[in-house]
């Protein structure tokens, strides 16, 4: 288990000492201003913060609080070092959300059972998000993460005026091949699928996650009609050349999926979002981010009516 433990501290003997107290308890880096820090960090998120209360400009609790505005930061457990004896100081770094305090002048083996604490609260920490967010079979993220991602995606776009889109992906006639070829090749199958649509040129913002059982969601933030529509055939695509015998299936004799897709358009297009003054009068009635997953489900059930292994857009008749 290598840990990256981010050093942050205006003082270099102070680093050079901490360096050394820390020696073998991980990967340290160091730091010698906030700007600095937060640059390092976000190229490479570190496991702990060691941070100096007192720097000259961006102060300590400055910098706290640019890591915890940023999402991939704001879980990074961080452990303020400073020469206060006040217990108010103490008290005030806890209630921010310091993961513990250290004064100085340091004590070596005080400070390497803290840092141990902190290292091993963090894993436990990690491995539980995982497994919350996490789809056990597969792999990929689960209903929970997708929950979550939609919610934040969904608002983001409404204020950004960004498009937005989703898949919905279900295995076709998936209870015969479980029928077929029993539950444990079933299994294989939803595991093969899920490395499939992972494998499809994905943006960093795009999601796949398995909504259930044989079914899945393609989550395609700032992605309009078109860009959806193109995805949609790049999943049959990816399903088809895995090439897994299905010979049950009353459709073809592989593996197959059916794909609704549905989207909610960018600002251009929405006149909620413009800002001519047509907007309010002409304003439709507001979509949430499950009316979106609906859509896409309508959808989905219309490519399974018209014959599966298809895909069918929110407004394609059936
Ligand atoms: P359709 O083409 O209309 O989607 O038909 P279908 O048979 O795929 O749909 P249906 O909803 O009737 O059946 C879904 C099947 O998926 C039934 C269920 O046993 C199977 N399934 C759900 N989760 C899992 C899983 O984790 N592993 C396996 N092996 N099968 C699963
Ligand atoms: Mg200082
Ligand atoms: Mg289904
Ligand atoms: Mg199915």
């Amino acid at each position: 288990m290598d840990n990256t433990i981010l050093l942050v501290d205006d003082d270099l003997g102070a680093i050079e000492l901490m360096g050394h107290v820390l020696q073998g308890m991980g990967r340290l880096q160091f730091a010698t201003s906030g700007a600095d820090a937060l640059r390092l960090a976000q190229e490479s998120v570190p496991d702990l913060v060691l941070l100096d209360a007192e720097m000259p400009g961006m102060s300590g609790f400055e910098l706290f609080r640019a890591f915890k505005a940023l999402p991939a930061l704001a879980d990074v457990p961080v452990i303020f070092i400073t020469s206060h004896k006040d217990a108010n100081f103490e008290v005030e770094c806890f209630e921010i959300g310091a993961a513990d305090f250290i004064s100085k002048p340091v004590v070596a083996p005080l400070v390497r059972a803290r840092v141990k604490t902190q290292l091993r609260l963090k894993h436990l920490t990690d491995k539980l998000r995982h497994i919350a967010t996490t789809d056990g079979l597969t792999g990929i993220a689960n209903r929970r993460q997708l929950d979550d991602v939609l919610e934040r995606e969904w608002l983001l776009a409404r204020r950004t005026g960004e498009p937005i889109a989703v898949l919905m992906i279900d295995v076709d006639h998936f209870k015969l091949y479980n029928d077929h070829y029993g539950h444990p090749l079933g299994d294989v199958c939803l595991q093969q699928v899920a490395r499939a649509l992972l494998g499809i040129g994905l943006r960093p913002a795009d999601l796949v996650a398995r909504y259930g059982g044989e079914e899945f969601v393609m989550l395609l933030p700032g992605t309009p009609r078109a860009g959806a529509e193109h995805m949609a055939q790049c999943v049959l695509q990816a399903v088809a050349v895995l090439g897994i015998a299905h010979a049950a299936s009353p459709t073809t004799p592989h593996v197959t999926v059916s794909v609704g897709i549905a989207w909610e358009s960018g600002g251009a297009d929405r006149a909620d979002l413009r800002g001519d003054g047509l907007g309010a009068a002409n304003k439709p009635p507001k979509r949430s981010a499950s009316d979106l997953i609906a859509a896409a489900d309508i959808a989905l059930y219309r490519a399974k009516h018209a014959g599966r292994a298809r895909a069918h857009s929110q407004d394609s008749a059936c």
